[in-house]
């Protein structure tokens, strides 16, 4: 499969291949990588399927999209078999990501099974195994750098630990993650990885990343590699266990709904993607919190920022959705002058609208709920008191809005939201729901007592990239 940017206007456009593209992150022009087609998954192929372990649905899905001259279809198989495999030792339960029943109409799907407890370890563990792989077929050293406001660093730290021909270094916002995202981070003990605690906020960490990506010396000499959600190998990965839960629930023969707790975009395309390819799936419904561009979006068809306002599910805190120009460009029939236009507008002015026709398609392919944190946190109450179940407060935005979509359409199919990340996770905000809080599962028992590696930096470009120079020989 070759790749495309939504913005490249040239004729033909230029289209790079798979390895290229997963090392390249954002396209020079500021658009995103799209695959050149997309895939068929017949439902006889779905079939086939069913009753296999998630290792071999991953490697058949992804196949299309990534087998070409530097991995083969077998080496892939051997890299979900490493990732996803029994013997992996990766994700804590055999299905990768199981399914919960909570009641007759919905199930959730529960994606913390990996090493930092929260979904982006699942394309992220593969991610980190296709770079180790690609690298050594092109015998190439990397730098891997990335801004966090606490999950994505963590679980690219998880994945990019061990490496041979890369190191990671990863900023965060000092006293602004939480203490559990910073041990993870940074006790890490791999000496590949290295923790930057920028005296700062989340967009100063971002910007500061911006400025080193444009800078081409630096980036010639340190090959810069960004991991962040704009990657479009994670979107990819993250389709599969749309995949594994139609299957469990009956598909290709059963459609199914989904509700996704969305911030950047980046999991609910996932799901667009396995319904494009040919996963019967129903109703997509998108799940935000107080910061509700997507659903103030899909009630107007203005796409609007606002100022973001800190919440209880912090990882979707976020107003501006990256991930969202690749479903522009699929709404627009691939149409990268369009996307230019929209996405020139939204720079310029803060907004740009839809017409009333693609809004109208806009609104069959998604529907979208704003749930707040009183919301967020009767939401975690009901869910203990009808099932037992603790879910973290991104989990209870998604089973808040779930419970709302089918109790507006009781007759719709099965609905699967899904569990973000484990309740542990965030102990302040289960503890004002519940008055308790859970443990941190055993494999992340000794978190609190390790030693921590991490540099404090002043926010100073300059600084910033003297260590970088330091650390990455
Ligand atoms: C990253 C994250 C999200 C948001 O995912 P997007 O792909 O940005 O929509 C939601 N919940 C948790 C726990 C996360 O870590």
């Amino acid at each position: 499969m070759d790749y495309l940017s939504t913005r490249d206007i040239s004729a033909p456009p230029k289209t790079i291949s798979f390895s290229d593209m997963v090392f390249a992150g954002m396209a020079p022009d500021g658009g995103l990588y799209m695959p050149q087609t997309w895939p068929d998954l017949s439902p006889d192929m779905l079939r086939t399927l069913r009753e296999q372990p998630y290792a071999v649905v991953a490697a058949k899905v992804l196949a299309p999209f990534c087998v070409g001259p530097d991995l083969t279809a077998d080496e892939l198989l051997k890299i979900a078999e490493a990732v996803y495999g029994p013997r992996s030792g990766i994700f804590d339960d055999p299905a990768v990501a199981p399914l919960r029943r909570i009641n007759d109409q919905i199930s959730m799907l529960e994606l913390f099974h990996g090493p930092t407890i929260a979904f982006k370890d699942v394309a992220l563990q593969f991610l980190g195994r296709v770079f180790d792989h690609l690298l050594a077929k092109q015998n190439r050293t990397i730098t891997i750098i990335g801004a966090t406001s606490g999950d994505t660093g963590s679980a690219a730290i998880a994945a990019c630990a061990h490496m041979k021909r890369a190191n990671i270094i990863i900023l965060h916002p000092a006293g602004r993650v939480s203490e559990i995202q910073r041990r993870q981070m940074t006790t890490n003990p791999s000496p590949n990885v290295f923790n930057i605690a920028l005296d700062g906020t989340f967009d100063d960490c971002q910007s500061m990343v911006k400025e080193l990506f444009a800078d081409r010396k630096l980036n010639d000499e340190l090959n810069l590699t960004a991991v962040n959600s704009i990657n479009w190998a994670r979107i990819m990965a993250q389709s599969v266990y749309y995949v594994t839960a139609s299957l469990a629930l009956g598909g290709p023969d059963t459609p199914v709904s989904f509700t996704v707790p969305t911030g950047n975009f980046g999991n609910v395309f996932a799901a667009y993607v396995a319904r494009v390819m040919g996963v019967p799936i129903h109703d997509l419904v998108i799940a935000s919190n107080r910061n509700d561009i997507l659903p103030r979006f899909f009630a107007t068809g203005e796409m609007a920022t606002d100022k973001v306002t800190p919440s209880y599910s912090p990882s979707m805190d976020i107003q501006i959705s990256s991930n969202f120009e690749r479903y522009l460009f699929e709404l627009l029939h691939r149409d990268p002058r369009a996307v230019n236009f929209l996405m020139t507008e939204f720079k310029s002015k803060g907004a740009f609208r839809l017409t009333p026709p693609d809004f109208a398609r806009a609104t069959k392919a998604f529907t979208a709920y704003r749930v707040d944190d009183d919301e967020t946190i009767r939401s975690i109450q009901d869910t203990y008191e009808a099932t037992g179940m603790v879910i973290d407060p991104h989990t209870a935005v998604g089973m808040r809005a779930a419970r709302e979509h089918v109790a507006k359409h009781p007759d719709g199919p099965h609905m699967v939201t899904l569990a973000c990340a484990h309740p542990a996770k965030f102990p302040d905000v289960i503890k004002k729901a519940l008055g308790f809080s859970v443990p941190l599962p055993d494999r992340l028992g000794n978190l609190m007592s390790l030693t921590e590696r991490v540099t404090p930096i002043r926010k100073d470009i300059n600084i910033v990239k003297n260590y970088i120079r330091g650390v990455a020989r």
